[in-house]
């Protein structure tokens, strides 16, 4: 859509901005190969006038769209444009802040988006100056050169990993740890900036870090980039009035906005395990309270254990029995003295983690808070506190501050609208003086599913027992008839890891084609499997976002089950604010697993040319099912198929020889 087809009446410099977007769009990128995509170019025009008007947008973008494209263009335009025009909002403060959830995205914007568009605009004189960007993350991500010395001093002479030694001593030339392999946890944490730096450092003059913070704070830095943890703790030090950790910003930009929520959730709880405080006490030398405080920590962790059954990956309720109660006590009563002792003698932010009020609300519990128990690494449970309030805070910490913000992704959208995301982010009742202060845009993929793309609903699915044995049968064998019908290719993708291993265990040896499973951290297995021709990759959890598989690699995706949230405490904690279940289930849990399946379907196809089968195996998706039509409406239109031999056929007509081969 070009600037002259807008009905929005704009001034000179706005206008001014759309047309370079549209010249940026349709002449520049296509002269460096990228197409030309009229949803990429609306999506940046709706971008800057929601920047412009100091508005908010949701912008649910489909997979291929362009969206980084997008903002950086509308943002670039934005500085340009309103510095030359003046008067605007907050010019007085110059960065916008990107945030993310994942380091990849951040170091494609940082190392691969950035550098072209600042190139390719000074080339053709629509920027003068180059784009400056800086990632901004928390200390513990860069490495102190006084604990980096300390630390190989300690080290010299002594038996050590040789991998773990060469990454410390690779930390001379490299101060960010991220880009740093091989370093262990244990390294990491005693090398890293510490919270509070000795006044009387001596290496203050010569320090990377700090040379670094000086850089990252310039105001002649156009982006700040950062993850969603440290927009909010910024967001939250100016609530408190505490100093930011950004440099001042005018507009942001949240990419994989609806991490956010999970973020401000992790932000906003508390965990304590039975080592925690013990090993940052440690740390701080002191000793011998630290393993006075564990000999306590592990009387109570191990009763906690032997009364609840917490399983991996699930967060169940805290029950409170007599003993249990008992030994929180004689916690509680230790964490107070302890912090009361080392008063003085340890920095103040330890002290907070010695807060007895963190066991105190599992004694009295406050409506205010959920308490539950997940497992850690080493499968000891952990107490745990969510906030039911994260949509308030997000309102109060974020929105309620009044600078334009758009918030992106694929995923924004469930069904056929953005009310679950708006809840959830705290947005359903913002007011910025505006009517419509929050906008909402659907930019349509670019991609052809009708054409590329076959749904598979079987027809003759059965209804079963979840967890039965016929149920795991039942899967198998619809599994092992698809791989063979689409010729290896695959992509499964469970609910549950329990499930997964009972049909990988029949599977097994049973399938014509390689066979990988991905259990939790296995991206070697996901390599593995990236460099077959026909292979099936059986996964769960993060597999269902994040992981790309372009070309033939996937052209069958099986999706077993309909990914429904697993019940937890914070659900039931949720379902309290509807009247009914009925509700509930509509506005919470439907939406969810749309949300969710949406972003699995994002698995099928990466690319204009991929061409992918789509099954699945949940007689709820089937015709006559009792999801059948939200499954429909989560998913763009596709071909659609109820029989093994439509999926046949359509494989048949989409591959080519070398495809069998
Ligand atoms: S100033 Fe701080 S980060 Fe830098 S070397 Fe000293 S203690 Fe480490």
């Amino acid at each position: 859509m070009k600037h002259a087809e807008r009905t929005i009446p704009m001034g000179w410099y706005q206008r001014k901005a759309h047309e370079e977007v549209d010249h940026i769009f349709q002449k520049l990128l296509p002269r460096h190969g990228l197409k030309v995509m009229e949803e990429q170019l609306r999506l940046s025009h709706e971008m800057l006038d929601t920047l412009w008007g100091n508005r908010i947008a949701l912008c649910d973008a489909g997979v291929g769209i362009g969206k980084t494209y997008a903002y950086l263009v509308a943002c670039i335009m934005l500085e340009k444009y309103r510095k030359e025009g003046g008067g605007a909002p907050g010019t007085g403060c110059r960065s916008a802040v990107i945030s993310t959830s994942s380091i990849a995205l951040q170091e494609a914007i940082m190392q691969e988006y950035i550098p072209f568009l600042s190139r390719l605009l000074q080339e053709v004189t629509l920027i003068r100056t180059p784009l400056k960007a800086a990632v901004r993350k928390g200390k513990e991500h860069f490495v102190c050169d006084n604990r980096l010395e300390q630390r190989l001093l300690a080290i010299q002479g002594k038996r050590k990993n040789e991998g773990q030694r060469q990454a410390l001593l690779a930390l001379r030339t490299c101060y960010d740890m991220d880009q740093v392999h091989g370093l262990s946890g244990f390294d990491r944490r005693l090398v890293c900036v510490p919270k509070f730096c000795p006044k009387n450092c001596l290496k203050k003059e010569t320090c990377r870090y700090r040379r670094y913070m000086g850089k990252a704070k310039n105001e002649r830095v156009h982006f700040q980039i950062c993850n969603h943890n440290y927009l909010l703790a910024d967001a939250y030090h100016r609530v408190k009035g505490y100093r930011p950790l950004l440099a001042d910003y005018k507009l942001l930009v949240a990419d994989e906005a609806p991490k956010l929520s999970e973020a401000a959730g992790q932000m906003c709880g508390k965990r304590l395990g039975y080592e925690d405080i013990c090993f940052l006490l440690e740390r701080e030398h002191q000793g011998m309270r630290a393993r006075r405080l564990k000999a306590a920590m592990d009387n109570l962790f191990e009763t906690i254990a032997e009364e609840n059954t917490v399983e991996d990956g699930k967060r169940i309720a805290f029950r409170k029995t007599e003993r249990c109660g008992k030994l929180m006590e004689e916690g509680a009563s230790l964490l107070y003295k302890t912090a009361k002792r080392c008063k003085g003698s340890i920095p103040k932010w330890l002290r907070s983690w010695l807060d007895a009020k963190f066991l105190c609300r599992f004694l009295i519990p406050d409506r205010k808070y959920i308490l539950y128990l997940e497992l850690c690494g080493e499968g000891r449970p952990v107490l745990c506190t969510a906030d039911r309030e994260i949509p308030g805070y997000l309102r109060e910490m974020l929105w309620k501050r009044g600078f334009p913000a758009i918030l992106t992704s694929g995923t924004l959208k469930a069904g056929n609208d953005f009310r679950r995301t708006r809840k959830i982010l705290g947005l359903d009742e913002i007011d910025m003086g505006k009517k419509a202060a929050v906008q909402e845009y659907t930019a349509a993929s670019p991609f052809a599913y009708a054409k590329n793309c076959l749904l598979y609903l079987p027809k003759d699915s059965k209804k079963v027992r979840h967890g039965s044995r016929r149920e795991i049968l039942e899967i198998a064998g619809q599994i092992r008839q698809l791989v063979i019908s689409t010729h290896g290719h695959t992509l499964v993708l469970f609910t549950s890891y329990f499930l997964m291993g009972n049909v990988c265990q029949i599977l097994r040896g049973n399938l014509p084609f390689p066979m990988m499973e991905v259990w939790r951290h296995a991206q070697e297995e996901i390599l593995r499997f990236k460099k077959q021709e026909n292979a099936v990759l059986f996964a769960a959890g993060a597999c269902w976002e994040g992981v790309d598989f372009p070309g033939d690699m996937v052209s069958s995706l099986i999706i077993v089950r309909l990914p429904f949230a697993v019940p937890d405490p914070v659900k039931e904690a949720e379902k309290e604010q509807y009247g009914s279940l009925r509700e509930y289930i509509g506005n919470v849990v439907v939406p969810d697993m749309q949300k969710k399946l949406k972003q699995g379907f994002g698995r099928a196809i990466r690319t204009e040319k991929d061409t992918c089968v789509v099954s699945v195996l949940d007689y709820r998706a089937g015709e006559g099912g009792r999801y059948h039509g939200d499954v429909l409406c989560a998913l763009p239109e596709c071909q659609r198929a109820g029989t093994l031999e439509d999926v046949e056929e359509f494989i048949r007509n989409r591959k080519s020889m070398e495809y069998y081969m």
